[in-house]
Formats: C-alpha cells, sequence, structure tokens
C-alpha cells in the first residue's frame, strides 16, 4: 500500500471521470442537436378503462430516433436533460408536441381520447409551465380536458407551497393532473389532499408483485382505498400478466396500463386500434394515407 500506488489508482480514477464527463457532455451536444432537428417522437401506450375494457386515455412517451445510436428511451436522456435544463425547452417541445397530436387527430375525424404527457420536476419548478400549456392548448384549439399532466409525487413536494399556487393555474385551465408513480415518494397524505389532483397512478414496481406478494397487495389494496377516500381516480401502470389485471379490475381500480393490454405503440397502429374501438370501424382513409 505505498503511496504510488495510490496515486496510480487516482489517475485511474480521474482518466475514467474525465471520460465519463466527456461522454455526457457528448450526448449533452447530440441532444440539443437533436431537438433542432426534430429528431424526437412519441410512443403511444393506451390506458384502459377497468369497467368497460375500452381505451380512456393514451400516455405519450419521447423517445430519440438518433442517426448513429436508432431509437434511444427517456432513461437514457431525461436524467441529463434535467441537469443541464435542456428539459426546460425539450418538455415545451412535448408540450406542443402533444397538443398538434391532437388538433391532427381531430381533424383527421379520430375518435379522441384524453393525451398524458410527462413532466420533469426541473420543467414544473423552473419552467414557465402555466404559459408553455396554454399557449399550446390555444394555438391548437384544443379542448384543455384531453390534455393530461403527469407530475411525480417527488417533484410536488419539493416546495408545497409553489406547488399548490402552479397546480392550481393549470386547473384553471381544465387540464387534468395526475401523479405519476405513486408510492414511491412519500408524499404526506395532508399535501395530496390540498392538490388539485385528478388521479393516481400506483408505480409499477407495487403491481409487479401484488398478486403474488401480501405486503404488495397490501399496498396496491391501500393506495386503491386512499383514492377512493380522496374522490382520485387511481391507474395501475406495468399490467404485465391476466393475474394482475384481474386483481386490480377485482379491487375496482379504475385504468389499467400495461403490456399485457399494449406495449408503447407508434402513432400509425395507435390510430388503428383507436379507430377498431370507435363508433367508426375503419380508420379515415385520408389519415393513414398522408402518414405512410
Ligand atoms: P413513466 O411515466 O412512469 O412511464 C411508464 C414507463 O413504463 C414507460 O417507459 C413505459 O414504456 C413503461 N411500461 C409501460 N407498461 C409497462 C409494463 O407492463 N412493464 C414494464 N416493465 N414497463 C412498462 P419509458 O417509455 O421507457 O419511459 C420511462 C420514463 O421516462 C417515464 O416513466 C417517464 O418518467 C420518462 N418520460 C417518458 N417520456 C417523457 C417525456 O415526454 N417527458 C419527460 N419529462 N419524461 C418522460
Ligand atoms: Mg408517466
Ligand atoms: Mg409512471
Ligand atoms: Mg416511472
Amino acid at each position: 500500500y505505498s503511496a504510488k500506488n495510490h496515486g496510480g489508482d487516482f489517475c485511474f480514477y480521474r482518466a475514467e471521470l474525465n471520460q465519463r464527463l466527456h461522454q455526457r457532455m457528448q450526448l449533452d451536444f447530440d441532444l440539443r442537436r437533436a431537438l433542432e432537428k426534430d429528431e424526437f417522437f412519441f410512443e403511444y401506450q393506451p390506458i384502459i378503462d377497468a369497467r368497460t375494457g375500452r381505451i380512456s386515455a393514451v400516455e405519450a412517451l419521447i423517445r430519440w430516433n438518433s442517426p448513429e445510436k436508432g431509437r434511444v428511451m427517456p432513461d437514457v436522456f431525461i436524467g441529463l436533460a434535467e441537469e443541464t435544463g435542456l428539459i426546460l425547452p425539450l418538455g415545451e417541445w412535448v408540450v406542443r408536441k402533444a397538443c398538434a397530436k391532437l388538433r391532427e387527430w381531430q381533424e383527421a375525424g379520430l375518435p379522441l381520447v384524453r393525451m398524458c404527457i410527462n413532466i420533469s420536476g426541473r420543467q414544473f419548478m423552473q419552467g414557465d409551465i402555466y404559459n408553455v400549456v396554454s399557449s399550446a392548448l390555444k394555438e391548437n384549439g384544443i379542448d384543455p380536458r384531453y390534455l393530461e399532466l403527469e407530475l411525480t409525487e417527488t417533484c410536488l413536494i419539493q416546495n408545497v407551497e409553489e406547488t399548490t399556487k402552479k397546480l392550481g393555474m393549470l386547473k384553471e385551465l381544465n387540464v387534468s393532473i395526475s401523479v405519476d408513480d405513486f408510492g414511491t415518494g412519500y408524499s404526506s397524505l395532508q399535501y395530496l389532499k390540498n392538490f388539485p389532483i385528478d388521479r393516481l397512478k400506483i408505480d409499477r414496481g407495487f403491481i409487479k408483485n401484488a398478486p403474488h406478494f401480501a405486503n404488495h397487495r397490501a399496498i396496491v389494496d391501500a393506495i386503491i382505498g386512499i383514492a377512493k377516500a380522496m374522490d382520485l381516480k387511481v391507474i395501475a401502470e406495468g399490467v404485465e400478466t391476466v393475474e394482475q389485471a384481474e386483481f386490480l379490475k377485482a379491487r375496482n381500480c379504475d385504468g389499467l396500463q400495461g403490456y399485457y393490454f399494449y406495449r408503447p405503440l407508434a402513432e400509425e397502429p395507435l390510430v388503428v386500434v383507436l379507430c377498431s374501438q370507435g363508433d367508426e370501424e375503419a380508420p379515415p382513409s385520408h389519415f393513414l394515407a398522408t402518414r405512410v
């Protein structure tokens, strides 16, 4: 254990750190360019109404179509975008794109459902979220009830006063608000009660083990109970098996989302699915024709 050895470790450590830093800077650069070149897009995962079996909403999930790397998932870049602040313009892109898509679908005569979008913590706390949302709704002439903002529990409890103010303003626009990944953020029920929230989305970590482990079953039961007591709707994320779906239906969970029903879909298959459950049997042909 010599001093020399120590130095060697340190140099190795520093080289690795430099490399990691370099990779992150490169990714940051690529992401900024991707935003300019319009390389982001959505996949849409349907959310099922547990009572009727019909699609009641879709969650828009961002992906990056990178010329070098192919399709890149949000776990790879949302965290970095939050750290660097790129999430502010990227998050604005998400809001505007979602509203533009709603308008496009409406104009094409599709049976519309709510579009849920993810708002990151920094975007909510630091960004001008109210103006971004209200102008995107106005510019596209969207009925605000078709837009739902998903905020994480951790984000909401960072600054309760600020959250209360911002949520109140957003609610005045008549958009819906849901709490994403619920159960992972240790929020106080008292705060939840005071926030103008419409839905809780149970984190998929609890759903995963619910049919088999008594403690997870108890947590899911408790969350559904809390939601009902507070007059909130509750949605289960990550439903992968028929057992999970049956368990949640039996507990009167309102909405079901997960691979058991649908994976996140590209726009075209989503349109087909929406149309096939609408009053019309076939998608409006002019819509599909423009999407090839
Ligand atoms: P989330 O909002 O909790 O979204 C649900 C994630 O669970 C999605 O992953 C979805 O594909 C995945 N999922 C859905 N059903 C199942 C299932 O049955 N089993 C499993 N194992 N996974 C399932 P995805 O698309 O990779 O997104 C990951 C996270 O990235 C999202 O978690 C959300 O926090 C974030 N994200 C996605 N799009 C956006 C966006 O536009 N803006 C921001 N700020 N964050 C986003
Ligand atoms: Mg979400
Ligand atoms: Mg979630
Ligand atoms: Mg999540």
